[in-house]
């Protein structure tokens, strides 16, 4: 996003500016305009000015990096329950090549070798070297999760917006959402029943931390969703598991190539019901019963639980797929 510095000098001379997560695209928005207050010749607040702006990027962590602060964020959990998505073992499935944002390629990172498949402590370096190198940092509120926004109703022409954390409530002409899609994590109602009968031997992918576990040892493992977590997580564990099913809707059912212990097969119906040995009834009919362990590879739900309903934004529960 680049607002444009004609839109900015047409309002008044000071402008605030709200920004929703320090992720990727918190960091991005946030150069976008700082690019276009220098453009529009607006100066930080503070500075004696006529022109001039504050932003905040509020940030529920107290880093930069979003997904790929993987560090921070896994020590920040209780070591019992995992909640972000990003594991310790993942490597990036697109090259850091066509990852990089096009005013901070990757040969001016200082570390950055050869490799274009690289790890999440490399993306989180660079996003964090990024926010560095742009500017970004010195506008980054740490610790601070926005638990709600509204229009300012004592003013309503004025088209401000309030932006409240724990602590603080603060008002801004320009608030932009980066909360990314990673917050809710998803699992069809049709499967909940086998969520119950594997109890604690059944979990979502974001509890999900590295195939080299001991707990995968001779298990045989149902990885239901066959996109990017799905696969990756199936080629990790299948090192050290018995066997490993990946389910997924209308899949063509077929090995991989180089992985015997890994079976693909179609979508997951559910729990079959037919007997008490909470066996895994598939789309064709067949019922998997030898399985230990299932992970709900199953995605995310879209969530802005900060929003007010007036915004408009709507979604299904599992649209998000
Ligand atoms: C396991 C995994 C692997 C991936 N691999 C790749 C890959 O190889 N290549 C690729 O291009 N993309 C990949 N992605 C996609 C990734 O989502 C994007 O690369 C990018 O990080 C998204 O950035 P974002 O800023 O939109 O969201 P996020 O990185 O999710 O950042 C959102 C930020 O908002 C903060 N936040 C949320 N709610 C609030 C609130 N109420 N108040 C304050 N702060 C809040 C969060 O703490 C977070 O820091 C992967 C994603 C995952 C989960």
């Amino acid at each position: 996003m680049s607002p444009s510095s004609t839109a900015l000098q047409a309002s008044r001379h000071h402008v605030r500016v709200g920004i929703i997560g320090g992720g990727a695209a918190g960091v991005a928005t946030c150069k976008g305009f700082l690019d276009a207050f220098n453009a529009a010749g607006y100066k930080r607040r503070g500075s004696g000015d006529d022109q001039t702006f504050d932003i905040d990027v509020f940030e529920k962590y107290g880093t930069v990096g979003g997904v790929w602060d993987y560090k921070e964020r896994v020590g920040s959990t209780s070591p019992t329950t995992k909640t972000i998505p990003m594991y310790r073992s993942l490597r990036t499935n697109l090259p850091r090549e066509v990852m990089s944002f096009s005013s901070y390629p990757w040969n001016l990172l200082p570390s950055a070798e050869g490799r274009s498949y690289i790890t999440h402590s490399e993306v989180g370096d660079y996003l964090k070297s990024y926010s560095h190198r742009m500017g970004v940092n010195q506008y980054i509120k740490s610790n601070s999760e926005v638990e709600k926004i509204q229009f300012d109703e004592s003013s309503p022409s004025s088209g401000k917006i309030i932006v409240q954390t724990s602590s603080t409530t603060s008002t801004y002409d320009h608030v932009v959402v980066c909360n990314g899609h990673y917050e809710s994590p998803s699992v069809p109602p049709s499967l909940l029943p086998l969520s119950t009968a594997y109890g604690s031997s059944s979990f979502h992918s974001v509890e999900y931390d590295s195939g080299e576990d001991e707990k995968w040892r001779d298990k045989t493992v149902l990885c239901i969703g066959g996109r990017a977590s799905g696969t990756d997580i199936a080629r990790e564990i299948s090192c050290v598991a018995r066997k490993v099913y990946v389910s997924e809707r209308g899949a063509a059912v077929e090995g991989w190539p180089g992985r015997e212990k890994v079976e693909v097969v179609g979508g997951t119906v559910g729990l079959d019901e037919s007997d008490s040995e909470r066996g895994v009834l598939l789309e064709d009919g067949r019922v998997l019963k030898d399985v230990d362990v299932v992970i709900f590879c199953t995605g995310y739900d879209y969530s802005f639980k900060f929003l007010p309903p007036e915004v408009g934004v709507k979604f299904e529960k599992g649209e998000r797929r």
